[in-house]
């Protein structure tokens, strides 16, 4: 397990898991409870955390936090190999893995 971001508020914490898990990196929220005792502990120790069950996805797990932030204009592309649908800026499959043609 590995801190990935700690968000200001817990609907941008769940967002950015969410929009890791579509893309098929495992993510956890922690602090999810916390928010009221802001000001009696750190705000770094009572923020909602983003964690990643795979310390190893860290860079790709910025890179689509990125690509969901900016997206890329263009239009949504579909798998060839197991016909998921894709928005575009995504260049491979989280499905299956496969790269964008
Ligand atoms: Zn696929």
């Amino acid at each position: 397990m590995k801190l990935l971001l700690s968000a200001t508020s817990l609907v941008h914490a769940a967002h950015c898991r969410n929009v890791l898990r579509a893309a098929g990196i495992r993510a956890e929220l922690r602090n999810t409870w916390l928010a009221g005792a802001t000001g009696e502990i750190p705000f770094r120790e009572s923020a909602p955390q983003v964690w990643l069950v795979d310390d190893e996805m860290e860079a790709q797990a910025w890179a689509v936090l990125n690509a969901a932030a900016n997206p890329a204009p263009g239009p949504s592309w579909q798998c060839r190999h197991c016909l998921e649908w894709h928005e575009a800026q995504f260049g491979a499959c989280w499905r299956c893995g496969a790269a964008r043609d």
